[in-house]
C-alpha cells in the first residue's frame, strides 16, 4: 500500500499529477487513524479523464472478443498474484476481516473476471431475426461510481464488463476507501491496456461524482451506491439521455419454509446479515419464520450470534470488523433507538454501542423480534449488524411479508422441497433468490427489482448492460 502513487490521478495510461488543489484522508475504521491520503478531485480532473477515455475509444470499441480475453486474462492473473496485498489495503480501508477479505473481497473479483471471460468465449455479439442482422455495438464511454462497501469487487464488476463490451471507462472510487481502487490501477497499467481505457479519478461524491453524472462525453453512468445518491445520478443524467445502471440497496430476506432444516437456515440467514458487519447490499437482514417454529428459530440465533464478538478486522478469527466511518455507526445506533421505539425486542447480543477497540466504529451484534412490518426496522436499510425475525403463518403469508418492501434485490428460500422453494422463489419481486446454500453465482445476472435499482451486472447480462443494440435489415 504504502508504494502506490497515491498524490496522482491515472489519465491515458500514466499516472499524473492532478489539478485537485485538496486532499481527502482515509481513515482506517478499526482504529479511526487515518493511513492515507489521496486528490479531492472536480471536473476539470474529471474533464481531462472522459477526454482521455474519448480518445481511446474508436480504436478499442474496434477490437474483437480475442484482444478482450487476452487484457481480461491478463487482469485475472494479476489480481490472484497480488490477492494476500489486495485483501490487507481492502481490510485497511474499510474494517472487511482479513479472513472475509482474502475470500470475498479479493476472491470473489477474481470470479467474476473469469465469468466475463467465460461470457466472451462462448457468445456470438450477434443474431439474426428474419431478414435482420442484430448486433451489439460498445454504448461508448463508461463512468463507473463506486462504494465502499465491496470496494475491488464492484470495481472489477464495472471495469471488467466496460473492457468486455469495448468500452473506455473513468472510475471514481468511493472518497471512503480508494485504496484499492489505485492497487487495480497499478495492476491494469502493468498489463499493458491500451492508455486511455481505463481512467481513475478519485474524488467525493457531490463533485467529481456528479461531474461525471453530467458530463456530455459520458454516454453510460454505471453506479453502486446508496438509494439517495441513485437518485441524484439518474436527474443528474437525464438532461443528456445518458443509460444509467444502478445498483442500489436491499432489505433483502431469509424465509425459511416450514419444512426446512431450521437449524442450517437460520444460521446462513444471521450469517448473511452479519457478515461485512452487515454492510452488503443483499444482505438478508430481515429472517422469515413459521410462527410456530419461532422459539427454536431464537435458540439457533443466539448460538451464532454468539461467535460473532467485534474485534481486530486483521485477526484471521475475527467474524465481525468495525462500521466503515464513525458516521455510519452513529446512523445504525440511532436506527436501534427508533427499533426499540417502534415497540421491538432486543433478544441477543451485547450492548450495540460498546466498544472492543479504542476509537474503532464497532458496533455489536442485535437481533429484534416483535417487528412491525411497517416499522423502520423492518423496511429501511440499515447497513449494520442488525437482525429483524418476523414469524409467518404460511408459505402465502411469507411471500407477501419478504415483498414488502421497496426494495427487491435479493432472497434466500430455504426448504427441505426443491419444487416447493421454487414455487415461492418464483413469486419474490426480487433479482436473485438462493435455495438453500446454493450460493453466489459471478457469472449469473445480480441487480435488483423496485428500488433495488436498474439493470444487472457480472456475466454476459454485465457485459450486454455496456453495449447498444442495432439492427441491420438485409436485402431480401
Ligand atoms: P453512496 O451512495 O454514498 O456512495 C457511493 C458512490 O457514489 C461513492 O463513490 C460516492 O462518492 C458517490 N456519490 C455520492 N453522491 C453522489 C452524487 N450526488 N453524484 C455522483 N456520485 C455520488 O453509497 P455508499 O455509502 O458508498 O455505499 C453504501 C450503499 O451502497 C448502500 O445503500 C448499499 O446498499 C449500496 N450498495 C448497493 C449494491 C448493489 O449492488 N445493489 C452493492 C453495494 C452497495
Amino acid at each position: 500500500m504504502n508504494s502506490l502513487p497515491l498524490r496522482s490521478v491515472y489519465l491515458g495510461g500514466r499516472w499524473t499529477a492532478p489539478r485537485a488543489v485538496g486532499t481527502i484522508a482515509v481513515e482506517n475504521p478499526a482504529t479511526g487513524q487515518v493511513v492515507a491520503e489521496v486528490p479531492d478531485c472536480g471536473s476539470e480532473d474529471v474533464w481531462y479523464a472522459v477526454d482521455a477515455a474519448r480518445s481511446a475509444l474508436p480504436d478499442w470499441s474496434t477490437t474483437g472478443p480475442a484482444q478482450r480475453i487476452a487484457a481480461l486474462s491478463a487482469l485475472r492473473d494479476a489480481l490472484t498474484k497480488s490477492q494476500e496485498e489486495l485483501a490487507r489495503t481492502v481490510t485497511r480501508e474499510m474494517g472487511s476481516p482479513i479472513t472475509f477479505s482474502r475470500r470475498v473481497q479479493v476472491g470473489l473479483p477474481v470470479r467474476v473476471l473469469d465469468g466475463f471471460i467465460d461470457a466472451l468465449s462462448a457468445a456470438t455479439a450477434e443474431e439474426r431475426i428474419g431478414h435482420s442482422l442484430v448486433v451489439r455495438e460498445p454504448v461508448g464511454v463508461v463512468a463507473a461510481i463506486t462504494p465502499w462497501n465491496y470496494p475491488l469487487h464492484q470495481t472489477v464488476a464495472k471495469v471488467g464488463a466496460a473492457i468486455a463490451a469495448g468500452c473506455t471507462l473513468v472510475l471514481k472510487p468511493s472518497e471512503l476507501a480508494p485504496l484499492s481502487a489505485y492497487a487495480l490501477a497499478e495492476l491494469i497499467d502493468g498489463i499493458g491496456l491500451p492508455p486511455g481505457v481505463f481512467n481513475l479519478v478519485p474524488g467525493r461524491g457531490k463533485t467529481a461524482g456528479a461531474a461525471l453524472a453530467g458530463d456530455d462525453g459520458v454516454d453510460l453512468v454505471s453506479f453502486t451506491g446508496s438509494l439517495e445518491a441513485g437518485r441524484r445520478i439518474a436527474a443528474a443524467a437525464a438532461p443528456t439521455v445518458k443509460r444509467t445502471c444502478l445498483e442500489l440497496g436491499g432489505k433483502s430476506a431469509t424465509l425459511v419454509l416450514s419444512d426446512a432444516d431450521l437449524e442450517k437456515a437460520v444460521e446462513d440467514g444471521v450469517r448473511s446479515a452479519l457478515h461485512n458487519a452487515g454492510q452488503t447490499c443483499s444482505a438478508r437482514t430481515r429472517l422469515l419464520v413459521p410462527r410456530h417454529r419461532l422459539d427454536e428459530a431464537l435458540d439457533v440465533v443466539h448460538s451464532v450470534v454468539a461467535a460473532h464478538v467485534p474485534g481486530d478486522p486483521e485477526d484471521p478469527a475475527c467474524l465481525l470488523g468495525p462500521l466503515v466511518s464513525a458516521q455510519q455507526r452513529e446512523r445504525v445506533l440511532g436506527h436501534l433507538a427508533r427499533a426499540a421505539a417502534d415497540g421491538a425486542r432486543r433478544v441477543t447480543g451485547p450492548d450495540p454501542a460498546a466498544r472492543p477497540l479504542h476509537a474503532g466504529h464497532f458496533v455489536a451484534p442485535s437481533v429484534w423480534t416483535d417487528v412491525n412490518p411497517s416499522s423502520a426496522l423492518a423496511r429501511e436499510e440499515i447497513f449494520g449488524p442488525v437482525l429483524a425475525v418476523m414469524a409467518f403463518d404460511d408459505d402465502e403469508d411469507a411471500v407477501s411479508l419478504a415483498n414488502q418492501s421497496q426494495y427487491g434485490l435479493a432472497a434466500t428460500v430455504w426448504s427441505a422441497d426443491t419444487d416447493r422453494a421454487v414455487s415461492v422463489a418464483r413469486r419474490l419481486r426480487v433479482g436473485q433468490v438462493d435455495i438453500n446454500d446454493a450460493g453466489f453465482n459471478a457469472a449469473a445476472p445480480f441487480g435488483g427489482y423496485k428500488q433495488s435499482g436498474i439493470g444487472r451486472e457480472l456475466g454476459r447480462h454485465g457485459i450486454q448492460e455496456f453495449q447498444e443494440v442495432k439492427s441491420l435489415q438485409l436485402p431480401r
